[in-house]
């Protein structure tokens, strides 16, 4: 209780402490300065994150780099897309992914979000004839109907690569997320679930996508015989495409993977305090948590909501700074300030769309951070706040 008898509102900012085991292990790397992924002549702690995250996903091949975005310009280059080639995306996403299509010399195509965040899939399949490339962004964890775009998109013989740079635990109809692609990619930056700073890892079945990556991601001269599993392809690939060096250094892999075995448990308690705050909110008749797709079992570390009913903007502005009031940060996706995931802030596109679905979803969808910490008197304080925010605004 802070002195004036009222609660404190929670810390939602602050991230967990590293596992005791990664001091060790940091310890040692730091004793002998082996800092470089390639210099041991086998079980690097890179090597060894690579081995285990493929294992926990059930891919047959990982490779670890310096973050999200690195791994979804690598899986674009990977895929050998030409210059100039189309890359459907979410217009609902972080502006890192239109950035990485950018970067891979391709053209971001936007594709609709409906107000339940997800993929508006008969604009999808309008934009589906003119792509080379797919990149599903699972935005804050919400998985698009990937049975659906995998049937079209298969179809159609257009790769699907999966942004799950914040889905790290989702579950679509019993697959992990990330495998049902041909490429899925993944962060440790440190408002992810597995927090080293920075990072990023890509999974996938196909040992040409994989090598070429490992090549490209700066394995230079021989160093591909370190990644197992993959000599006929690596030997092909080896000099004949460019070197950006992107990789992973053995420091973030200390940091990773003791986090890994947390990574059920977060997840569980993620779902937990998720819904016991959406419960709350949907209790309100001013706001609505969409629900999950049918095949989804979620792992979120945040909560995103609309504002139901005829909000106008300084009503929305209002309840923001109500919530604010009482400690607790809500943002409307489209009402902060050059907010990164609002399509229209992206002004290096060539030609930014206008989206009207998704402009109107960003407009009242709000964004609330539950990291999986808190605890159910912490989650209930923020849902209380929340609705009372509402409340205070909309009567
Ligand atoms: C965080 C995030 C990224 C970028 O990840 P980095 O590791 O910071 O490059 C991309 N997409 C989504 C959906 C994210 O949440």
């Amino acid at each position: 209780m802070a002195p004036d008898g009222q609660t404190l509102a929670p810390n939602v900012y602050d991230a967990e402490p590293i596992p005791e085991a990664a001091r060790a292990e940091i310890d040692r790397l730091l004793s002998s300065g082996d800092l470089f992924r390639y210099t041991a002549p086998s079980d690097a702690p890179v090597a060894l994150l690579e081995q285990e995250f493929a294992e926990l996903l059930g891919a047959r091949y990982a490779l670890a780099v310096s973050s999200c975005s690195a791994a979804l310009f690598l899986s674009l280059k990977a895929l050998d897309l030409p210059a100039g080639a189309k890359v459907l995306i979410p217009a609902f996403t972080f502006a890192a992914v239109p950035s990485s299509v950018v970067h891979a010399d391709c053209v971001p195509v936007l594709v609709e979000v409906g107000a339940n965040y997800r993929v508006d899939m008969a604009d999808f399949a309008a934009k589906l004839p003119e792509a080379d490339a797919v990149m599903i962004s699972h935005m804050r964890g919400h998985t698009s109907d990937m049975d659906a775009i995998m049937a079209l998109c298969d179809a159609a013989g257009v790769p699907v690569i999966e942004d799950a740079a914040h889905s790290l635990g989702t579950v679509w109809g019993g697959r992990n997320i990330g495998t049902i692609g041909r490429v899925g990619c993944f962060s440790f930056q440190s408002y992810k679930l597995v927090n080293a700073g920075e990072g990023g890892i890509m999974i996938t079945d196909d040992p040409e996508v994989a090598a070429r990556a490992i090549i490209m991601s700066g394995a230079y001269e021989t160093n591909w015989k370190k990644h197992p599993g993959l000599t006929n392809s690596c030997a092909h690939w080896q000099n004949k495409l460019p070197l950006y060096n992107l990789r992973m250094q053995n420091l973030s892999a200390a940091v990773i993977r003791p986090q890994l075995p947390l990574v059920a448990e977060r997840v569980a308690k993620g779902r937990a305090g998720h819904d016991r705050v959406a419960d709350v909110l949907n209790g309100s008749a001013h706001l609505k948590v969409p629900e999950a797709l049918g095949p989804e079992e979620r792992a979120p570390d945040s909560i995103q909501f609309n504002l139901m009913g005829d909000w106008t903007d300084q009503q929305a502005m209002d309840f923001q700074a109500a919530a604010k009031a009482r400690g607790v940060s809500v943002q409307v996706f489209g009402l902060s300030e050059g907010n990164a995931r609002a399509f229209w802030n992206w002004q290096f596109l060539v030609e930014v769309p206008e989206l009207p679905q998704t402009r109107a979803m960003l407009m009242r969808a709000c964004d609330v951070r539950l990291p999986t910490r808190l605890t159910e008197g912490e989650l209930d304080y923020i849902a209380a706040a929340i609705v009372d925010a509402a409340k205070d605004v909309r009567g």
